[in-house]
């Protein structure tokens, strides 16, 4: 299928591994030119290098937090008008509700919450001036149902998501849409570090830490971010145009809702 976005640009946040890298590989296969984004330099370098010359598009590679207002302006300033725009960053820190105080809430909301509205804020104005646009924000499936040792990301992403709820319906008469992924269990760096966490606890090795996890999984396997950035990109096609401020869950059946 032609996603019909040859030759739009687009920026994807925090994309140099990860559910991020896929979004950006398949926005560049459709043929977008891409700014990528992520805090360390070198494996942004790789990362952007090995996209550009895979599918041919130009890369431009902009190495910083994008969750700090500094690092956030220095992205957006290269990039320039954009018109799609992958929001996404390393989410927040597990734990348990009575850890955490008013500062570490603070955190989480300016990372999961704060940080993608003022993405949204600097680029969907110029994506309705001109009339077509497309966000999409990587959030969680502990918005569809609350993950127990994430109460921060519970929170803060549900503020998000309520945040795309009205805002998206108030624009779409302008070309532009914003919705929303939620992955469950992908094969990233992310979930290596989480199975290592539980193969310590077990005494057990990450490949067994793993089959386990991956047993509590309908599909009965991990997520590939080739697949999730599949996803994303189809939601910033031509054809996705009447898709306005839906959560898209893709986890492999494991969050049991019947809507
Ligand atoms: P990952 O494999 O660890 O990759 C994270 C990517 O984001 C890296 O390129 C990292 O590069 C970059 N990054 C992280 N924080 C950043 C920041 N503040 N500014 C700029 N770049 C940043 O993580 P992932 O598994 O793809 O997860 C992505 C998001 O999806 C996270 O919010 C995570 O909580 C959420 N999620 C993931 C899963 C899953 O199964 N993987 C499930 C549910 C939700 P640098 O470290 O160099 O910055």
């Amino acid at each position: 299928m032609d996603l019909g976005i040859s030759g739009k640009r687009a920026l994807v946040c925090a994309s140099s591994k990860g559910l991020g890298r896929g979004c950006a590989e398949a926005l560049a296969e459709a043929g977008c030119t891409l700014v990528m984004n992520a805090r360390s330099a070198g494996p942004l370098e790789q990362a952007s290098g090995e996209i550009s010359e895979a599918y041919g598009v130009e890369v431009t590679a902009i190495a910083g937090d994008i969750t700090d207002p500094e690092g956030r302006a220095e992205v957006l300033d290269a990039a320039g008008p954009c018109d799609i725009l992958v929001t996404n960053a390393g989410g927040p820190p597990p734990g348990y509700w009575t850890d955490w105080d008013r500062g570490d809430f603070i955190d989480a909301l300016d990372g999961s919450m704060l940080s993608p509205i003022a993405l949204m804020q600097a680029l969907v104005p110029g994506m309705m001036e001109r009339g077509w646009g497309r966000v999409v924000n990587i959030t969680s499936r502990s918005v569809k149902a609350p993950l127990l040792p994430l109460g921060l990301s519970n929170a803060a992403r549900s503020g998000l998501t309520g945040f795309v709820a009205g805002t998206s319906r108030q624009i779409a008469d302008k070309g532009v849409t914003i919705n929303n992924l939620l992955p469950g269990v992908h094969d990233t760096a992310r979930i290596d570090q989480m199975d290592d966490v539980m193969a310590a606890q077990k005494g057990i090795s990450r490949d067994e830490a793993r089959k386990i996890r991956a047993a509590g999984i309908p599909a009965g396997r991990y997520g590939d971010p080739a697949e999730f950035g599949k996803m994303c990109a189809f939601l910033c096609s031509t054809h996705a145009g009447y898709i306005v401020g839906q959560n898209i869950v893709l986890d492999g059946g494991e969050t049991f809702a019947t809507i």
